[in-house]
């Protein structure tokens, strides 16, 4: 039983000593004090399933035991950073991570974030090519500090920095898009960028496989190949921003580019990838981190021996416990059952996603696609207080995001469409 301070009090102080930008999921915001699995507790003790957490950071489930087991073995043993000193850890986690990559893409660095791994990975592009220009995607989210808050295309996460070189092209958004699911007609605007906006050098093309934080956006089929040519072809590099999509959470493949038939010249990684550690890395050719010699380049913590040892017992946990496949499983299972509850609900418009990583979009009119944030903001209460937790995304926060632990079944599936479903008869 928990016996510490309570939700009030802990209100009062994120209200007082902490960041008043800060917001949260719900109108009475939950208050958690334990995991497991797929399963989060409240203070009270109440069990919530966990539709979210994979977007959060857990790719294996909460506290897995043997990712636990991993961090306390190695916190006990050595914490420190790794810059200037040999240790196991890191080099067996590099070492099994290459081992999961396509191709060529064989050098690991590591960082605490996804925001670090995608800063990296522009400022490697910029210099291996020697150009300023990166091009992403309308929609897209990379992160928060100078040049990943630039990539980012979503006025709700943008303050007014300075963005220089950066160009956003068309979102291949097979919903809301004006070419539907034409990927080859969206992958002009880029080439059209290349030439109109840049001196017909680039220095990085940079995408998520299936959008997160923008409401689970699959991009056009035929999309990124053609993309991926045209960049090379004006010197870019292409980076795959993995941070969501990948460690098996689409289920048909373990990386989210893999379904698009591409191979990235750089992929960047972090949340599911130490389930719950703070850990990111940057995935490249020895051609390409060549660069970084250039001068001296180090990260206190990337890379250190506790976030490492967890992010190779969580590669052990994906295999042995088959999560992929699940994901799969599990993950078409519940699409199919969103579709049918769209078949129900005039204000479901669109159901989408892979493996583990769905979306279901709200709308008040079909026809017309209007936004229905009210609504979406009442069911995702209502499901937290039938004990479901999903996240919310999309510019217009009118897209349910569900992104479970990869753990989840399909009981779990089950318990959550009828719980959605339970919320939007009553509405
Ligand atoms: N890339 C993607 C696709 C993300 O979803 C996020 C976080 N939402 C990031 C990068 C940034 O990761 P972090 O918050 O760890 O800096």
């Amino acid at each position: 039983p928990y016996d510490g301070p309570s939700a009030d009090e802990i209100l009062r102080k994120r209200k007082e000593y902490l960041s008043p930008s800060m917001f949260h999921l719900y109108d009475k915001p939950l208050h958690l004090v334990d995991g497991k699995m797929q399963y989060l507790f409240d203070d009270k003790g109440r069990r919530y399933l966990d539709a979210f957490g994979g977007i959060a950071t857990v790719c294996c489930g909460h506290c897995h035991p043997h990712v636990v087991e991993a961090i306390v073995n190695q916190t006990r043993r050595l914490q420190h950073s790794t810059i200037l000193y040999l240790n196991n850890a890191i080099a067996d986690f590099a070492e099994a991570l290459a081992n999961k990559m396509p191709g060529d893409l064989k050098v690991v660095f590591f960082t605490n974030s996804g925001t670090e791994a995608n800063e990296l990975a522009l400022m490697m592009a910029r210099l291996y090519t020697g150009c300023h220009d990166v091009i992403s995607i309308r929609n897209a989210y990379h992160g928060n500090a100078s040049g990943t808050m630039g990539s980012t295309a979503q006025r709700i996460w943008k303050f007014n920095l300075v963005q220089t070189g950066v160009h956003h092209a068309m979102n291949p958004d097979p919903y809301r898009g004006i070419f539907g699911s034409d990927g080859e007609k969206y992958a002009r605007d880029v080439e059209d960028l290349i030439e109109y906006g840049t001196s017909g050098c680039v220095g990085a093309f940079i995408s998520e496989a299936i959008q997160g934080v923008g409401g689970i956006v699959e991009l056009a089929p035929g999309y990124l190949p053609a993309v991926y040519k045209s960049v090379k072809k004006a010197g870019g590099l292409c980076i795959a921003d993995e941070v969501q999509a990948g460690f098996a959470r689409t289920g048909s493949h373990f990386w989210g580019f893999e379904s698009h038939g591409v191979v990235p010249d750089i992929v960047t990684m972090a949340k599911g990838i130490g389930n719950g550690i703070p850990l990111g890395a940057v995935v490249t050719t020895p051609e390409i981190a060549q660069v970084l010699t250039r001068r001296c380049y180090f990260n206190t913590f990337g890379g250190n021996p506790v976030c490492t040892a967890a992010g190779l017992a969580v590669l052990n946990v994906i295999e042995k416990e088959k999560l992929q496949e699940n994901a799969f499983v599990v993950g078409s299972y519940l699409k199919d059952r969103l579709c049918s509850l769209k078949d129900k609900y005039e204000v479901i418009g669109d159901v989408r996603g892979k493996g583990l990583m769905l979306g279901v979009e709200l709308v008040s009119d079909r026809e017309l696609k209007t936004p229905a944030k009210d609504e979406t903001l009442h069911v995702l209460n209502q499901l937290k207080d039938l004990g479901v937790v999903v996240g919310k995304g999309g510019i217009h926060g009118n897209v349910f995001r569900i992104t479970p632990p990869l753990c989840f079944t399909k009981d779990d599936a089950d318990f959550l469409v009828d719980a959605m479903d339970y919320a939007m008869s009553k509405m």
